[in-house]
């Protein structure tokens, strides 16, 4: 009988592993401890994240990826896979056990005419994003350029084009993906129809994908950037009613945070509570300006950045060994009145982080029109994705931020309890199930376990295989 949650790294020893062997296999993108470039193969986005793997591949075909596959199989190691580091909970790099790092596969092949794009997923939603917008094409990720597409697209993907074209996983059309029987499958609405359901909001429980393909959209310029208001109950509020009320083209997120000494605030706003608004308009100019406008009349702004840009002048440049510490908590809420807002504000007010902040993005459009079982992100009917977070410097003082997050988070609770997995933390078996409500998680265990009966692929916000 197979032990569905085993902890392979206590069956299997690094040991196992030849170094120099692999090194002759791999053509030298073997990263083992004591080499000079360890420690940095090893750091992932978020710090307080100090795991030390046996072996860092650098794989460069699916069959690179076949053949760690068989690698872990054949020592018992544990297997993590990375595209571009950013899992919040570290995922991408197993302690003592085997890190399949995709971050050389970068090609990007784009069909300007038939408006898709076959990509490897060690590109970033920046990099890609770029070349595609050298096209005025765009296909939608999230928040930030240096998250790995790999990650981003496997758990559903919410970023400024969200109410226009949906989820990222809305535009993935197909997929090659390296199951755990080291096969190469070619994935899509016809071709392993369940497969292709479940990688779309399922994350990496189902093997390894070494390329996607997705739809792109016309994106030429957009209307878009940040917007400070200061931060009390009936701004925030005003600001959740005008994103909701906002036309399709509009995608947004408010962050309600302390103000950081940001050199283009003026100094009296520095600590104190505001809304760093990120708005981005898809579409014509004069009436991105009306859209907008409503969120400029809320008060006066401290600082109004909001200007036509190149689409993929939404990633700025991001600082250089910015490794974060944080606690986090992700919910859904279905609506902020001035209420919620003050609970927000007391909150923030009484962390004693470096930064706290409460994350409010606005869903709905073209995301929620999609059927509720057309994909394993089962939240298209959610109203307001929440993360509250709070960033820290001393590791020492995790217990007190994980204490205040979770109080918070509990603090602003309503009826809709899911959780998008890709925002989830080390929170626990029930808030899995909570990213795959219903239906979804005998789906998904279902088909984990036709495909990966050994749960080889656990290092992950992980489906139980389902019992045969
Ligand atoms: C600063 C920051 C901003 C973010 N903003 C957003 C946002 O705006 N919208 C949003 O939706 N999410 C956002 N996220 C969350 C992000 O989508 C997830 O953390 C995602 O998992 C990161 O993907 P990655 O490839 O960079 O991470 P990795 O750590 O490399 O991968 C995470 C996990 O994904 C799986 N995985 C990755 N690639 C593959 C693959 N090719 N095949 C199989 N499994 C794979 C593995 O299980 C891996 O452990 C953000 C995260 C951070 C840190």
């Amino acid at each position: 009988m197979i032990n569905r949650t085993r902890n392979r790294a206590q069956q299997a020893s690094p040991s196992a592993l030849s170094i120099p062997e692999l090194r002759n296999t791999f053509q030298g993108n073997v990263i083992a401890p004591g080499d000079a470039d360890y420690d940095a193969a090893r750091t992932v986005f978020y710090g307080g994240i100090d795991r030390h793997p046996a072996v860092i591949i650098r794989v460069k075909n699916a069959d690179e990826v076949a053949r760690v596959i068989a690698l872990a199989k054949e020592t018992g190691m544990d297997l993590s896979v990375r595209s571009g580091g950013h899992s919040v909970v570290g995922h991408s790099v197993a302690d003592n056990g085997i890190v399949l790092d995709l971050s050389l596969m970068k090609d990007l092949q784009i069909d300007v005419d038939g408006q898709t794009a076959w990509v490897e997923p060690g590109l970033t939603a920046g990099e890609y994003t770029a070349t595609a917008g050298e096209h005025n094409l765009a296909t939608g990720f999230g928040d930030t350029g240096s998250v790995g597409i790999g990650g981003i697209t496997l758990g559903g993907g919410v970023g400024y084009l969200v109410r226009k074209y949906g989820l990222t996983i809305d535009d993935l059309l197909a997929a090659e993906i390296v199951t755990a029987d080291g096969q190469l499958l070619h994935i899509d609405a016809s071709s392993h129809p369940d497969l292709f359901w479940a990688v779309r909001g399922g994350g990496g429980n189902f093997g390894v994908v070494t390329r996607f393909q997705f739809r792109l959209h016309k994106v030429d310029s957009v209307v878009g950037g940040m917007i400070f208001l200061p931060a009390i109950p009936d701004t925030i509020a005003s600001f959740i009613d005008l994103a909701e009320a906002a036309p399709d083209e509009l995608s947004g997120i408010a962050n309600v945070m302390t103000a950081p000494p940001m050199p283009f605030l003026p100094k009296e706003y520095y600590g104190k509570p505001v809304i760093m608004g990120m708005l981005v308009y898809v579409g014509d100019a004069a009436e991105a300006e009306r859209a907008i406008a409503p969120f400029r009349a809320i008060t006066t702004p401290i600082a109004d950045m909001i200007r036509p840009m190149k689409y993929p002048e939404i990633y700025p440049p991001e600082q250089e060994g910015y490794h974060p510490v944080a606690a986090s908590r992700t919910m859904f809420l279905d609506s902020i009145d001035r209420d919620v807002a003050t609970t927000i504000l007391d909150y923030l007010t009484s962390s004693k982080a470096s930064m706290a902040v409460a994350q409010l993005r606005v869903l709905g459009g073209a995301m929620a029109r999609v059927p509720v079982d057309a994909t394993a992100f089962a939240h298209r009917a959610s109203r307001i994705m929440v993360n509250v977070a709070a960033l820290y410097d001393q590791p020492d003082q995790k217990a007190t931020h994980e204490a205040w997050v979770t109080e918070f988070a509990g603090a602003i609770q309503q009826s809709d309890n899911g959780a998008y997995v890709n925002f989830l933390g080390d929170d626990g078996a029930e808030r899995i199930r909570a990213a795959y409500p219903g239906r979804t998680w005998e789906r998904l265990a279902a088909i984990k376990a036709e495909y990966d009966p050994t749960n080889l692929f656990h290092l992950n916000q992980n489906i139980v295989p389902a019992e045969q």
